[in-house]
């Protein structure tokens, strides 16, 4: 049975109406980095790094899958082998769009995580700083959000969904988050025929074996008509 694994980043979701890490405008151009995206900006300021995320939460819950997310899940549901989904993203299109098999490596906008136990429950959407957590009551409630300096979740289960790939595809990612961006030579290493879908030639996408140039919601649901003989 063969196996296909996607790794999916901003670019999936941006013809939601969400915009990219990068994009000019938008949420994450009003903010350093530094400051809501890493544990140092989130013990300096928990106040503003909350209601970033409570902003993102809200934006989130106002848009769609768009025919990407909903070309994987039929995909999954139809395709003659395994289909294993990998994102970066923190939002919630993929399980809306109905992919069943999603690692969110980068923790999800509707995660509350404990900074003192490590404690997970579903957010509120509105958290507030200095929330306490339901298991050790600690004031430590954050986003559960992979931040710079943090370890993605899942990283030794998506190693072996790796090592196992015959075709591994990366969607709308640039390539310039590690560990995510070094999937593509781990999978190409055990095998596995890669496909890079982008507008652009990603930091990595001299690693590809092929690359589809477009915007996904076009590419991807020509790629999944193929692999589905349609
Ligand atoms: P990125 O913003 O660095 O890169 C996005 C990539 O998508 C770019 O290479 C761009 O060319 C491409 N792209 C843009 N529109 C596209 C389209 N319509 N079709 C195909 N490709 C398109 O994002 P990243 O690589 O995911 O990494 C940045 C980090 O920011 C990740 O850790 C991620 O968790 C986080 N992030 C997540 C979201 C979200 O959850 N929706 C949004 C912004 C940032």
């Amino acid at each position: 049975m063969s196996k296909i694994v996607i790794l999916t980043g901003a670019g999936i979701s941006a013809e939601s109406g969400i915009e990219t890490f990068r994009a000019e405008d938008g949420l994450w151009a009003q903010h350093r980095v530094e400051d809501v995206a890493t544990p140092e900006g989130f013990m300096r300021d928990p106040e503003l790094v909350v209601n970033f995320y409570n902003a993102r939460r809200a934006q989130a819950a106002e848009v769609s899958p768009n025919a990407a997310h909903k070309a994987l899940a039929q995909l999954e549901a139809e395709y003659d082998g395994e289909v294993v989904v990998i994102t970066q993203n923190v939002d919630d299109l993929h399980e809306r769009g109905g992919t069943q098999t999603l690692y969110h490596m980068h923790g999800h906008l509707k995660g509350a995580l404990c900074a003192s136990c490590g404690h997970r429950w579903p957010a509120p959407m509105v958290m507030q700083a200095g929330d306490t957590c339901p298991s050790c009551k600690a004031p430590a409630a954050r986003p559960d959000i992979v931040w710079f300096g943090e370890m993605p979740y899942d990283m030794e289960r998506l190693f072996d969904h790796l090592a196992q790939a015959d075709i591994f595809a990366a969607i709308g990612t640039s390539g310039n988050v590690y560990p995510a961006a070094g999937f593509v030579a781990e999978a190409r290493s055990n095998g596995a025929h890669t496909i890079e879908f982008n507008l652009e030639e990603s930091a990595v996408g001299n690693q590809f074996a092929e690359h589809r140039t477009g915007p996904a919601s076009q590419t991807v649901r020509k790629w999944v008509d193929e692999l589905l003989g349609k």
